[in-house]
């Protein structure tokens, strides 16, 4: 459907070699667009590139730290450079270290915040000169259900996916006469590396959201190549400073 078609858009997304980067990249790319993924494990990255190369997707991969600004400018002027232009980012890289908060040692905690949050801000800000050349884009930023609750192991984690929201919904008010929609996806528990070691941290936790999420189940990262599609494309041109859950109903459950 032409709601739908991403041809000839060039998306962008960080931590897309794996878990749910990787399954937004490939119903980005499957939407028609060209794909780049982006992330610091080389092995990684070649691995989804195969992936993406047997869906007969148009892809690459680079290397960045989006912690480093320098690293993620570069990043945003290589994917111009390849490929001319750049139409949607997604700023999904993130990370997670599980203490109660008189554990943590105060570089940990900014650790998270810078890569949770504050490289959603630089990459975003490195991509807006670029959309302004094609007169517009789109922006999607990873949240969680942890933008809404506060995790008991988590502060600096909810700390920042709370602020992804906040920032969401000023990029999304500053930029919206620019035509460049700002969303954020909040996903419920998905099954990735990282709550593959969340399950490890907290046994109970496997149980615990089968029996709260009214779904029934764990997402798979493919429950959010729905949502990702939608907010890279025109159907979503009227759509912006959202927050949607994709969670099976957990954050519905009482
Ligand atoms: P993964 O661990 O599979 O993916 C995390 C990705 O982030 C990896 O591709 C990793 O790439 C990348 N990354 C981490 N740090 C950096 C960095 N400094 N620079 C560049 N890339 C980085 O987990 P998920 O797929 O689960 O997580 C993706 C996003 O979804 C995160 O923002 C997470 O907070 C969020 N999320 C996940 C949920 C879940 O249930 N799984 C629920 C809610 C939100 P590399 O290894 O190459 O560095």
């Amino acid at each position: 459907m032409k709601l739908f078609n991403l041809n000839e858009k060039v998306a962008l997304i960080t931590g897309g070699n794996g878990g749910i980067g990787l399954a937004m990249a490939k119903a980005i790319g499957e939407a028609g667009a060209t794909v780049v993924i982006a992330g610091r494990n080389e092995d990684k990255n070649k691995n989804s590139i195969e992936e993406l190369n047997s869906l007969n997707i148009k892809c690459k991969s680079l290397i960045v730290d989006v912690v480093d600004e320098i690293s993620c400018n570069e990043l945003i002027e290589d994917v111009v450079k390849e490929f001319g232009k750049i139409n949607i980012l997604v700023n999904n890289a993130g990370t997670n270290i599980r203490k109660r908060p008189e554990e943590y040692e105060l570089d940990e905690w900014k650790s998270i915040i810078d890569t949770n949050l504050i490289s959603m801000f630089t990459c975003s800000k490195a991509v807006f000169k670029f959309f302004k050349n094609v007169n517009g884009g789109k922006i999607i930023n990873i949240g969680s259900m942890h933008s809404l609750f506060g995790a008991p192991l988590g502060s600096a984690y909810s700390a920042s996916k709370g602020g992804v929201v906040q920032l969401t919904k000023s990029l999304a008010n500053t930029w919206a006469k620019d035509n460049i929609q700002v969303n954020a996806v909040l996903p419920g528990y998905i099954d990735t590396t990282l709550t593959r070691q969340a399950r490890i941290d907290i046994p109970e936790l496997q149980k615990r959201v089968e029996e709260r999420t009214p779904a029934g189940r764990w997402g798979d990262p493919d429950d959010l190549g729905g949502i990702a599609v939608f907010l890279s494309s025109d159907a979503s041109n009227y759509v912006t400073g959202t927050a949607i859950p994709v969670d099976g109903g957990y954050s519905i459950n009482g």
